[in-house]
């Protein structure tokens, strides 16, 4: 089977780690067999706005509406700003969030051996989070109300049918996962403040009602948001799959990859029921790109990921073999000591990832 692939790169370090993406996925592809990877790059971003006036040509949107998936870098340059101060590139992955119906999105948090975690607890860390992505706090995305200049407001929408569809999600990960660290227990952990807001208490709600399916399969758990940082640190070996409003698992991401060595640790995956889209949780880092230094496990890993979801999407066996070669590679690659200089080693990008090639080559003989 011939994928295609719409490969947004973007700005900022987006074109470097994209570049050892590709390259990983492109060395799985002929080791493993069965199936190809046909990347198609597309402009897109804050780079393009600056050149054109257009942040996200038609062209690509459509690329995106009609390949298999999409893999993108990261977008945005901090000055690259709408009047009213917010950047850019929402209107990439916001949009393609929002009219693909990319609901979930999918960040799992693991520690691999030889990156060393701020944690005084040296135990594995192992969890999922799913961020609701279309709605929340986010629905507000180029709309909110305003009186000029004087008064501001963004509003947190709950639905019902979007609380169902992400917490049915959390719930069908945990049954496929091994359980949490602690104690292999299969568990969704409702992080939400429905304390305090109406919204949130309706989101606890619709979970519990879809909880009532898996009684018996995957456990329940609460945590309020802000309680959830400290446990977080606290106990990470608690969790298994958490699942949050949209600006929370925002929040909760960054803080979840600071335990496992930081942003370029952490991958991610928008998806829905037909379109995906693969990228790092990260940023564009300006402050480090064009340097050779940005890491690409996020990139390699939402490689893996997407590779991972073609597989279930299309029941295609090789496509799954793939990934996993890709994650065992990279996981062997950082237990050696191969490490870019955000988790104290000395190797740039570009020698990263072919160190991860190396490595799926010896894997696979
Ligand atoms: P965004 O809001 O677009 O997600 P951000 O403001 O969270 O971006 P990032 O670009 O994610 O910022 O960067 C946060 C920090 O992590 C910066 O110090 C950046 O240099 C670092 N960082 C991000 N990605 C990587 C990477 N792949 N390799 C090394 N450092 C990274």
């Amino acid at each position: 089977m011939n994928f295609q692939i719409t490969t947004l790169p973007g700005d900022g370090i987006g074109p470097e780690i994209v570049k050892e993406g590709i390259k990983v996925m492109k060395a799985a592809e002929k080791i493993v067999s069965g199936f190809t990877l046909d990347f198609q790059h597309f402009d897109a971003g804050a780079g393009h706005y600056v050149k054109t006036g257009n942040v996200f040509p038609d062209s690509s949107y459509k690329a995106c509406q009609e390949s298999h998936a999409i893999f993108l870098g990261s977008m945005g340059i901090p000055e690259v700003v709408e009047k009213d101060g917010t950047e850019v590139q929402g209107q990439v992955i916001l949009r393609l969030r929002f009219e693909l119906d990319l609901f979930a999105g999918v960040r799992p948090i693991r520690l691999y051996p030889g990156v060393k975690t701020p944690l005084e607890n040296k135990q594995d860390i192992d969890f999922v989070i799913v961020r609701e992505n279309t709605e929340g706090l986010f629905s507000s995305f180029r709309g909110g109300s305003e009186i000029v200049n004087e008064v501001v407001a963004d509003t947190m929408m709950i639905s019902r049918k979007g609380t169902e569809k992400i917490t049915d999600y959390a719930f069908q990960l945990a049954e496929k996962r091994q359980g949490r660290v602690l104690d292999g227990k299969k568990i969704v952990t409702c992080c939400d403040k429905s304390n305090v807001f109406k919204s949130l208490a309706f989101f606890r709600k619709v979970y519990d009602e879809i909880a009532e399916k898996y009684e018996g399969a995957v456990g329940k758990d609460y945590a309020y948001m802000d309680a959830m940082t400290l446990w977080m640190v606290q106990k990470p070996q608690h969790y298994d799959v958490i699942v949050s409003e949209n600006m929370f698992g925002d929040i909760l991401s960054d803080l979840a990859a600071a335990l496992v060595g930081g942003m370029g640790m952490a991958p991610s995956g928008d998806i829905g029921y037909r379109h995906a889209m693969f990228q790092p949780a990260h940023g564009s880092a300006p402050t480090i790109a064009g340097k050779g230094i940005a890491n690409p496990v996020a990139t390699i890993l939402s490689g893996s990921m997407m590779l991972k979801w073609l597989a279930d999407q299309h029941q295609h066996q090789e496509a799954r073999e793939a990934a996993r070669l890709i994650e065992k590679a990279v996981a062997a690659t950082l237990g050696q000591g191969i490490q870019t200089s955000d988790l104290g080693g000395t190797y740039t990008t570009a020698d990263f990832g072919h160190a991860v090639v190396s490595q799926m080559e010896k894997i696979s003989v």
